[in-house]
């Protein structure tokens, strides 16, 4: 099973290899959807983790232990293929990369696991085409 996260490390746990440590340990595979540290030296990492549920759960709790802070991403984004336009908007506003244009076809193609369920799209999408089903 897969589950996402957003991670918040305080400054003091930025340069650590927490998350090198904690897959190793618990035999987990990872994606990092998106990094980026403040001006105030915080880290936040959107995250995707893969293996075990129990394995994960442990995973998230020991993080959680060490002072990360941890929310799980639990929206379900989703693209009604038959209401797209193909205007691109959305495209624009995606952080991740999860909705690009197929140059080959001039589709806008919608890439689940890349999506942090951030809700930029369903806002800014003139035709209703990006929902979230949770
Ligand atoms: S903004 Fe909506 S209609 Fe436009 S490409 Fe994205 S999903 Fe399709
Ligand atoms: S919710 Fe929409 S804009 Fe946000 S990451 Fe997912 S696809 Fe991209």
């Amino acid at each position: 099973m897969e589950k996402k996260f957003v991670m918040h490390f305080p400054p003091v746990l930025v340069d650590k290899p927490i998350i090198s440590t904690i897959v190793r340990k618990y035999n987990l595979e990872f994606n990092i959807l998106k990094a980026f540290v403040s001006p105030e030296e915080e880290g936040t990492l959107v995250i995707a983790f893969s293996g075990k549920e129990k394995d994960v759960n442990m995973a998230v709790s020991e993080l959680k232990d060490t002072g990360v802070q941890i929310q799980m991403i639990e929206s379900d984004i989703k693209m009604i293929r038959e209401r797209c336009t193909d205007c691109s908007v959305c495209v624009g506003l995606c952080p991740t990369g999860a909705l690009y244009m197929d140059r080959e076809i001039y589709e806008v193609k919608f890439k689940p696991e890349k999506c942090i369920a951030c809700e930029l799209c369903i806002k800014g999408c003139p035709t209703e085409a990006m929902i979230s089903t949770i």
